[in-house]
């Protein structure tokens, strides 16, 4: 299969060829990738469980449908004359450290480099704000950037959770994807209970769709409920049990 195949943007894949010289799917995205985009045409509702092992293209896996998604979206809410800052976050990638936080935003930033188009006037980085929230900087400047909307928001659990519970004006009502990067290492790491409560406050401040943005409701490419996608190497006991009480409805994908 193909990467075009699988009904992603012909912009998007053109962009990660050039950038990223990724041309080929791996295994895991091949079998992943179609399904994680079925969720836009069926508008089916399920959590997903991703196994494969440490550079096997599991990041390429979860981002390249959310940016598909993100790029549709961005359209529509030009359409709508609604900004992107006004939407708030959208997707959420927690990783068990710093590293990979970076890592994963730098590799977005190339996915959306994508110049402009007949859709778009401008470079699609302009529409969409990526950011890391991990520490290292002053609280007030990570405050500030939330407040402006990060629409995009790679961040380690603790720090998250802390602006969660005490940065207001941090917009996570509209919020469609909560990936959960290796897992394993979350949980090796003594993340549990930090997990349990950013899934708790996520979920009061989100299930409730009615008080989404408008356009969800206008748009085939918002899922109809957040959506967690959890990604690890193993599938160890600590690892199932956190699946079994924080997703609904799982599809498990192994490579
Ligand atoms: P990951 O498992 O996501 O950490 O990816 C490991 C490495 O494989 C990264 O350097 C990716 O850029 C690269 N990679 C991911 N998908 C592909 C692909 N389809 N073709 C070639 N390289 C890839």
């Amino acid at each position: 299969s193909s990467f075009k195949s699988m009904g992603l943007d012909n912009d998007l894949v053109e962009n990660m060829k050039n950038k990223l010289g990724v041309e080929k799917p791996t295994n895991i995205q091949s079998k992943a990738i179609p399904i994680l985009m079925s969720s836009i045409n069926k508008n089916v509702e399920f959590d997903v469980i991703v196994q494969s092992e440490t550079g096997s293209g599991k990041t390429l896996t979860y981002l390249l449908p959310i940016v598909h998604r993100l790029i549709n979206i961005t359209i529509d809410i030009q359409n709508n004359g609604l900004l992107s800052r006004s939407i708030g976050t959208l997707a959420i990638i927690l990783t068990p450290t710093r590293e990979l936080a970076i890592q994963v935003v730098s590799v977005l930033k190339y996915l959306i480099n994508i110049p402009p188009s007949k859709f778009t006037s401008r470079h699609l980085n302009h529409w969409i704000v990526i950011g890391n929230v991990i520490g290292g900087e002053k609280k007030q400047s990570e405050k500030a950037r939330l407040r402006k909307g990060i629409n995009i928001l790679v961040c380690t659990p603790g720090r998250l959770l802390d602006h969660l519970q005490n940065t207001k004006s941090f917009l996570v009502k509209n919020l469609c994807w909560l990936i959960l990067d290796e897992a394993d290492r979350l949980l090796e790491l003594g993340f549990e209970e930090t997990l349990q409560s950013i899934i708790k406050i996520l979920d009061e401040k989100t299930i409730n769709s009615e008080t989404k943005n408008q356009i969800f409701s206008s748009s085939k490419f918002w899922p109809k409920r957040r959506q967690i996608i959890l990604c690890s190497a193993t599938l160890k006991d600590d690892v199932k049990r956190l699946a079994g009480y924080t997703l609904f409805n799982p599809i498990f994908i192994g490579g």
